[in-house]
């Protein structure tokens, strides 16, 4: 399978005390904080809108964290991040 041209299409939102997994545009429509989906960051998630076809919905990690791989300032060494969202 081709690989996606963005991996971080998908976030987490918390819905009736559960993180459910949804597209940025779900979740943005919600209008609820998100957290990244990988087990070992669960960070805290900005999410952008659809922006033309070359900026499609997208979440950034908000603070930055490094230790994830779908960070854009991921550093090379995956780390479990300390400011999780639970
Ligand atoms: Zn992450």
């Amino acid at each position: 399978m081709k690989k996606s041209l963005n991996p971080n299409a998908f976030c987490e939102v918390k819905q009736n005390g559960n993180w459910v997994r949804m597209s940025v545009a779900e979740a943005k429509a919600l209008g609820e904080r998100a957290r990244c989906p990988l087990k070992n960051c669960h960070g805290r998630v900005r999410l952008h809108p659809y922006a033309g076809r070359k900026h499609p919905a997208h979440y950034e990690h908000f603070p930055k964290f490094t230790g994830c791989r779908n960070c854009y300032r991921f550093d090379g060494r995956i780390r479990k991040n300390p400011d999780a969202l639970k």
